[in-house]
């Protein structure tokens, strides 16, 4: 099946009679008939269902289109975005261990690696993406466990060299990890260029209409966990009846161990109505995908030619830094642009507030058009020198361009820079 028709039909497959959509099965538990056939699942838990804390029939198959659509051999729901970068560093990294990441990720997974991982013993080294080969491989030690970038990193929109720092990890024993949210596998597949992991904050692009916060997380199936790095995987473990989860599982390995121990212990897995409430949103993913980008490259040129606006940030624009990534990596740069107005914060905010159309919220990847002033927002605890330091101009805006009719964006975004006074 091409990529459309995966997003409509993988997952979920109905048989004679059966509901034509993904039934909504908002269960804790399943029934048996015997106590025997309870306890041969206790044995073999992906044998069959037992507890909604781990496995649920709607939000299965949710995880098989997901792992269908990047190409990976398993996929594993999670209630966030962050409780699947969580998981997926944890089923692999322990208090002792290092991570490398580059320093452009989500400010919500900078706090995570930066603070909390360091409260529970794991070090995160942070690069600088544009880094020599030979300057990222000295970030390396025995104990760094896995390398971390964003595809469009939020809020920075830049571009992550999936294959060098794939080929990177690799010559280091380790697996690349790539959080995939601004692109979604509509436009890119990070496997494909050599990442092992894929994770998503499902809350974005793949749901699409704000309506569910989720996490997916991807296995490739392809890292070799019997390299010597990570015994967890291999040798037996004492809270699964000693199961060697390469032995047991080959390719799946990772992804059935993190269902397996972390959520089995963490208990973060979707409710069945939110997975179906995410599966109505990968159904379209792919014709959204393609119109946010559409619509997107307009606003893109619109406020790079406008005078009161000082720089775009946009990797679908030819003078952007990362358009040559970008051409080599996505089908579309997707629908997130950040500018900065001139005249600053004033201006800013009184350009926010004029929008009519563009609503002012904390989100981005909505179906509707919307937009966010970090320095007064999401970042208002930060001094303008730290702004600075930050990368945060004090009178940038995050623009997230819906998929209403490109004349009606324009026109809104036109009116409120003819309202702001320099
Ligand atoms: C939003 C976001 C997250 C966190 O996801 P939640 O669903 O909000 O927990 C992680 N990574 C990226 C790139 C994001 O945009």
């Amino acid at each position: 099946m091409e990529f459309e028709t995966k997003c409509l039909h993988s997952g979920y497959t109905p048989k004679n009679t059966e509901p034509r959509v993904v039934p909504i099965v908002q269960s804790t538990t399943y029934v048996y008939d015997s106590t025997e056939e309870v306890a041969s699942v206790f044995d073999e838990p992906t044998k069959s269902l037992i507890y909604s804390r781990f496995a649920n029939p709607t939000v299965m198959a949710v995880e098989e289109k997901i792992a269908a659509l990047e190409g990976g051999v398993g996929a594993m729901c999670t209630t966030s975005g962050q409780a699947a970068t969580l998981l997926s560093i944890l089923n692999i990294a322990r208090a002792g261990d290092s991570i490398i990441s580059t320093g452009e990720i989500y400010g919500g997974t900078v706090n995570l690696f930066a603070y909390t991982f360091k409260k529970l013993g794991i070090e995160t080294i942070f690069i600088d993406k544009n880094a020599s080969d030979e300057e990222i491989m000295k970030a390396f030690k025995p104990n760094t466990k896995a390398v971390f970038g964003e595809t469009i990193a939020n809020p920075a929109l830049t571009v992550f060299d999936i294959e060098r720092f794939a080929r990177i990890a690799h010559a280091n024993n380790v697996p690349l990890i790539v959080d995939n949210t601004f692109a979604t596998p509509a436009l890119c597949r990070p496997i494909e260029f050599g990442a092992d992991i894929v994770i998503h904050s499902t809350s974005k692009y793949m749901d699409g209409h704000a309506v569910q916060v989720g996490g997916v997380i991807v296995d490739s199936g392809n890292f070799d966990w019997t390299c010597g790095k990570f015994p967890e995987l291999v040798e037996p473990d004492e809270s699964y009846h000693g199961i060697s989860y390469v032995e047991t599982y080959g390719k799946a390995a990772y992804i059935i161990k993190a269902r397996m121990q972390l959520m089995r212990d963490f208990g973060v897995y979707p409710a069945a109505h939110s997975a179906f409430l995410l599966n109505l949103g990968l159904e379209t993913l792919a014709v959204r995908m393609q119109r946010y980008c559409e619509n997107a490259i307009k606003v893109a040129k619109f406020l790079e030619n406008h005078e009161k606006v000082q720089s775009v940030k946009y990797p679908g624009l030819e003078s952007d830094v990362d358009y040559e990534l970008g051409k080599k990596y996505l089908k579309g740069a997707s629908g997130v642009i950040s500018f900065v107005i001139k005249g600053g914060r004033e201006t800013a905010m009184k350009f926010m507030d004029t929008l009519k159309l563009a609503s002012n919220e904390v989100h981005v990847a909505d179906i509707r058009t919307c937009v966010l002033h970090p320095a007064s927002e999401t970042h208002r605890q930060l001094t303008d020198e730290q702004l600075v330091a930050a990368g945060i101009e004090a009178g940038m805006v995050r623009f997230s361009v819906g998929l209403e009719n490109i004349d009606d964006i324009l026109a809104d975004v036109k009116m409120a820079l003819d309202a702001v006074e320099l």
